[in-house]
């Protein structure tokens, strides 16, 4: 039987609107990912009843209760006293607790004040988790029930490490629960919708499906559970993978910037950006990929028509007959700074980010991306994005990337098929996935 877990994130930053409860969304993937069900999701602010009712009643919910936030040194972190008052049991100074506490501060070069030695104040009988990544320890407890009670520190940051280092691993053992092996397909272009209908059909037992958005992405999540063989998850994963075609640009990869960036790096090639409606933004992200400077030569933002024209050599006359959102500036913008740059390839991206600016003709979230290879060839996409002026922004960076990925990496799956190397094993799959040609 799938074991169960209940998550409680506590403070009143969160019921107050102030913070969003990321921690809870984490730990719902990160469980998911290890096998087990989440019965609840809880959120309460730092008040000691509630916490008191709330921590007896996660106790008899489920074995495993995986709780965040409320260990700081102020009053108002009132999580292991709500949890010697639920259980009974006294506060006690704990020795470990309070040298680790002692040891980060002295690393930290701090002074310690009484406050802090109230982080090594536990209930009894309560195990410390070290967190080697911030000041308050987390520790566990064990609720009459049989189960496991987990307190952590609610900074994401110190939250996170200390799940994968004390938690995650014991969860595991503690249940004896066999870790099933997920399998992330990280995906452009594909809404949720399509992917789930691609994805219909793919049956094995022990696979489980699940889909996430997250902007500009999607990602199709396969969790296999630990006894499907090794050569039947790369099958499946390989399935998968040719269903969606040169859009799914990764298996448990980086994002797209990274993919493309490795793409270039291996390929020797180099890239030059002239950036109208994206302002940079593409260059940013390119340029946030560790050694992008090994690819990234150039990125010109060319907001106004002359920019476009001095930096890129764009024909006013083109401009002025198509307008500066047009298939015909695109083109110019990536044919110009690919040349101005002596870069492999060229991105020119242009278009209409809004609120305001609309036409008829050219809604708001038009958007045009010409790429220049190079063999001279020039392609070109028009967009039209749904949404504000972030969303756009961002899924023109993003369309732009793609059109690069599909010359450079996108490989088999891709329209133009066979067009570069086809990348697919040192992309697609991680080492432990040995590959397996369908068919
Ligand atoms: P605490 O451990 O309660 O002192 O929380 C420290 C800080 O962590 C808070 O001020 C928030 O900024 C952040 N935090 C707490 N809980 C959450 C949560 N559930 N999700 C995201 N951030 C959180
Ligand atoms: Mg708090």
């Amino acid at each position: 039987m799938t074991t169960q877990a209940v998550l409680l994130a506590q403070g009143n930053e969160l019921t107050t609107g102030l913070t969003v409860d990321t921690n809870s969304n984490w730990l719902a993937g990160r469980l998911w990912e290890l096998g087990l069900e989440v019965r609840r999701v809880i959120t309460a602010p730092d008040r000691r009843d509630d916490l008191v009712e709330i921590l007896g009643q996660a106790a008899t919910l489920a074995p495993v209760v995986i709780s965040t936030g409320g260990l700081g040194p102020t009053r108002d972190d009132l999580t292991a006293e709500a949890v010697a008052q639920a259980f009974g049991w006294p506060l006690q100074l704990d020795e470990e607790a309070l040298a680790q506490v002692v040891a980060r501060f002295q690393a930290f070069q701090r002074p310690i004040v009484d406050a802090n030695r109230k982080q090594a104040l536990l209930p009894q009988g309560a195990r410390v988790l070290e967190n080697r990544w911030g000041t308050a320890p987390g520790f566990s407890v064990d609720p009459p029930g049989g189960g496991r009670m987990y307190f952590l520190p609610g900074v994401p940051r110190e939250m996170k490490p200390m799940f994968d280092a004390h938690v995650g691993p014991d969860v595991l053992a503690r249940n004896r629960i066999a870790a099933p092996v997920t399998v992330t397909l990280r995906v452009l272009g594909v809404p949720e919708s399509v992917l789930e209908e691609k994805m219909r059909g793919l049956d094995l037992p022990g696979l489980e499906i699940g889909f996430r958005t997250m902007l500009p992405e999607n990602h199709v999540k396969l969790r296999f559970e630990h006894d499907v063989p090794a050569e039947a998850r790369a099958e499946v994963v390989a399935q998968a993978r040719a269903r969606i075609g040169w859009r799914a640009f990764g298996v448990d990869s980086g994002d797209l910037a990274q993919v493309v960036g490795q793409a270039l790096a291996e390929r020797g090639e180099t890239l030059a950006l002239a950036e109208s409606c994206t302002a940079g933004r593409l260059a940013g992200w390119v340029a946030s990929v560790p050694g992008a400077s090994r690819y990234l030569l150039e990125g010109a933002v060319v907001y106004s028509n002359e920019a476009k024209v001095r930096t890129c050599g764009v024909r006013p006359e083109d401009l002025d007959a198509h307008g500066a959102v047009s298939e015909e500036v695109a083109r110019q913008l990536a044919r110009g700074i690919r040349q101005r740059a002596g870069a492999t390839w060229g991105l020119g991206i242009t278009g209409i980010a809004g609120p305001g600016g609309g036409t008829a003709e050219k809604p708001v979230g038009t958007v045009h991306v010409a790429l220049a290879g190079p063999q001279g060839d020039v392609s070109h996409r028009r967009y039209h994005f749904p949404g504000d002026r972030e969303r756009v922004q961002l899924l023109a960076a993003a369309g732009a990337l793609a059109q690069l990925w599909r010359e450079v990496g996108g490989g088999a799956g891709g329209a133009r098929g066979g067009r570069g190397r086809d990348l697919t094993q040192k992309y697609m799959f991680r080492p432990m996935l040995p590959w397996k040609a369908p068919g």
